[in-house]
């Protein structure tokens, strides 16, 4: 949805309703003023609602901007817009850094930094934040990203987004991170049971069909159903929408429906081959090398075991053995609490660490 015209006026905020109300096939003739007093008396978080049917169309200074049910009724109505206009006052807060915990502040600096990664920065740059609390500043930095209409919000605009939310101002609970690295360029992506090889949204936005043209998953239908549309010109790809085969970055992908709607882009996962013991030890270090990245340390030695040869030829069930034993280091040695080895029996985060740590290297893993 396009936005009004800034600065707000009150014309701009009533040619922005009547667009809206014209756009869902209705007669703007009808679009009715909501008078409120918070809303004209706050030079600069205030702004201008307009009703039409069941619908509130609000538009505030501060350049937000929402459709809301309307409650039906003037108590119901200002009770609303007073709750608008305080989410809108929390937003535009000014935040003091003694304010925010060491997630959000380790998230401010990877967005400065421009690395996708909590963890990519060196730890001087991030107090406070070690591998017990990465997963959770990991969880953040996706969440905040997610949030923001590119992608790639600037620490300004997390800024905002976390003023907004008391949730987001609360320290992550590692145990409950929902997220895991893009099986194809390592970014973060949201992590649910059903799509474990799922890729970040922007691998998703370079998804190709059998024609090398990029294309776009969307539902036919509110309740569901599947076509891949080329984005150069809006056609259907019979090819993509009948089998779901598509590329990113020329690695072979599947595009389909997701199951609770919405659309799905997952790598399809490629082994090496169980009889090539240097392809097996290349992908034992890979896995080592994901290991340091989540937790920010260097990466842990694999033991004599990992380069193979993989005895029963199954490759996936060889590396998920080592992973499950880094991460078991990484959890118990690695935390900053608990700085010798063997010490797991006494550790109370290790658990809520280790699940942390496990989706983002191998979610099949997570406990
Ligand atoms: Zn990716
Ligand atoms: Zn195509």
């Amino acid at each position: 949805m396009e936005g009004p015209e800034q600065p707000l006026t009150r014309a701009g905020a009533r040619a922005w309703a009547v667009a809206q109300v014209a756009a869902r096939g209705d007669d703007p003739a009808r679009l009715v003023e909501v008078e409120h007093d918070a809303l004209s008396d706050s030079e600069h978080s205030g702004g201008y609602a307009h009703r039409h049917g069941r619908v509130l169309y609000v538009a505030l200074r501060d350049g937000s901007f929402g459709t809301h049910l309307d409650p039906g009724d003037e108590p119901g109505r200002a009770a609303l817009l007073d709750r608008v206009l305080e989410r809108a006052r929390l937003r535009n807060r000014t935040l003091r850094p003694t304010e925010l915990g060491v997630h959000q502040q380790a998230v401010l600096a990877a967005l400065r930094g421009g690395v996708r990664r909590v963890a990519a920065l060196p730890e001087r740059e991030r107090p406070g934040v070690g591998p017990v609390e990465l997963p959770g500043a990991e969880w953040l930095l996706m969440t905040l990203r997610r949030a923001s209409p590119t992608g790639a919000p600037t620490a300004q605009e997390a800024l905002r987004t976390l003023a907004g939310s008391d949730e987001l101002l609360a320290p992550p609970d590692p145990g409950a991170v929902r997220a895991h690295p893009c099986p194809l360029c390592r970014g973060l992506a949201p992590w649910t049971e059903r799509y474990p090889a799922a890729v970040c949204a922007d691998c998703g936005a370079t998804t190709r069909c059998r024609h090398h043209r990029l294309v776009a998953g969307r539902n036919t239908s509110w309740n569901g159903g599947f076509e891949a549309v080329h984005r150069d010109d809006g056609s259907v790809c019979d090819d993509a929408t009948a089998g779901g085969g598509v590329t990113v970055a020329g690695l072979p992908c599947r595009m389909g429906e997701a199951r609770f709607g919405g659309v799905v882009v997952e790598a399809v996962a490629q082994l090496p081959d169980p009889r090539d013991d240097l392809a097996v030890l290349g992908a034992a270090r890979t896995r080592a090398d994901l290991v340091a990245e989540v937790t920010g340390l260097p990466a842990p030695p694999l033991p004599s075991w990992a380069g193979g040869p993989v005895a029963d030829g199954d490759v996936a069930a060889h590396l998920a053995h080592l992973t499950d034993h880094l991460l078991a280091a990484a959890a118990s040695a690695w935390c900053r609490d608990h700085p010798g080895p063997g010490q797991l029996g006494d550790l109370p985060r290790e658990p809520a660490v280790r699940r942390g740590l496990a989706l983002l290297v191998d979610p099949a893993l997570a406990p």
